[in-house]
């Protein structure tokens, strides 16, 4: 049988998961039911399973024949809080929890791909199927890999991907180094001293000296950073008061930081937490600055995506392979597993030209006939990176 064969029988259940999964989303490091279904999904399969990894992530593993090389492919199955607006007729069911990023597809994706690998054992080695809690909110892949995934479960390399509905469909979209960013927070709160509106002077007015941090913190890019660096520096959020009456107490302002180069990382620190304390002192009040490093970016070795660029040529046709001139400026903690493992991340390019919607959008849903082409992918790669002797 070819691998088509054997995944145009697990279409129908692919799709059925996809869409159960889709049905009932569950936060990052709650995916009771989802890893639950994962792990009972697998041992039908005949993977021996390992649950319990950073709470709710389920490792699967098979071997075959007496090969010594093992590799590790990996799935996320959390959801975010959004309140979906698809209108399908397998929308979610929990209030304020969607799918809204795929990660159903890429779960249903992985145990269409686990089915196949096991029905057709034509490999020579170990495969570790991953399925990893809370990509979205607190890093589920690093708290994995602390809680020793690859003591556990050695692989020679992991590789992961992530749909993408504003690439046309089944697109590969790879890249060599830096793919996706490294993800910080700031939240500044700048003390004054409220009062009422009309006597300005007996006040120390927050909202001013916020709206002058907010200004200021556009000079980190332009002016600190090196122009060919690249860097984003976003005030996704700036809180103050109430009436026009009422000068308030104090602002609150939320900033979201991204980049690659570990020195801009900390020159970036550097300079948002100096221009609020200092703008704030220039205006005879202070600033409060909590912030809080979070995913390191995401880097692509070289040997593992000439490897995935290969094989992906001779799956989909030159024409559908394609390598990123930039890297994205998102994030993804799958960085934490590259950094232990040689590996690679890429696109999977989900367009379907009609009503497409981007991740994270109330009215996103994965592309199910993304689920073949991606199972299919995952046993190729398999196969030939365990390839027998
Ligand atoms: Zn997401
Ligand atoms: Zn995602």
């Amino acid at each position: 049988m070819t691998i088509h064969e054997n995944l145009r029988n697990a279409m129908t259940g692919m799709v059925a998961i996809r869409r159960d999964l889709h049905a009932h989303p569950e936060l990052g490091l709650e995916e009771v039911r989802t890893s639950d279904l994962v792990a009972r999904q697998l041992e039908s399969y005949g993977y021996k399973v390992t649950r319990g990894l950073a709470k709710t992530g389920v490792v699967a593993t098979l071997s075959n024949g007496s090969g010594r090389r093992s590799i590790g492919i990996r799935a996320d199955m959390d959801a975010l809080p959004i309140q979906e607006e698809t209108g399908l007729d397998y929308a979610s069911r929990i209030p304020g929890k969607m799918h809204a990023c795929g990660h159903d597809g890429h779960t249903a994706m992985l145990l269409g791909a686990a089915k196949a690998i096991a029905e057709r054992r034509n490999f020579d080695g170990t495969v570790h199927l991953i399925f990893q809690p809370a990509e979205e909110n607190v890093g589920g892949a690093r708290m994995m890999v602390e809680e020793g995934l690859f003591e556990k479960f050695p692989c020679d390399a992991v590789f992961a991907l992530h749909n993408e509905p504003g690439l046309p469909f089944g697109q590969f979209a790879l890249r060599e180094g830096p793919i996706m960013a490294a993800v910080d927070e700031a939240r500044i709160t700048v003390n004054g001293r409220g009062g009422h509106g009309a006597e300005p002077q007996e006040t120390a007015d927050p909202v001013v000296a916020g709206a002058s941090i907010v200004m200021a913190l556009q000079t980190v890019v332009s002016r600190n950073i090196h122009p060919l660096d690249p860097t984003v520096v976003t005030v996704g959020a700036f809180h103050a008061g109430s009436a026009s009456n009422i000068i308030p107490e104090r602002a609150e302002i939320t900033v979201g930081i991204r980049s690659f180069d570990p020195a801009v990382r900390d020159e970036l620190e550097r300079r948002i937490r100096l221009i609020a304390e200092r703008q704030a002192d220039s205006y005879g009040m202070t600033a409060t600055v909590a912030y809080e490093r979070s995913y390191d970016a995401t880097i692509n070795h070289k040997a593992e995506t000439d490897l995935l660029r290969d094989l992906a040529i001779r799956f989909a046709g030159a024409d559908k392979v394609v390598d990123l001139a930039r890297p994205f400026m998102g994030s993804e903690d799958f960085a934490y597993m590259l950094k232990e493992r040689p590996g690679s991340y890429f696109f999977l390019g989900g367009r379907t030209g009609e009503n497409d919607r981007p991740l994270h959008h109330p009215g996103y849903n994965f592309n199910d006939d993304l689920l073949p082409v991606g199972a299919a992918f995952w046993t190729e790669l398999t196969e030939h990176y365990l390839r027998g002797a």
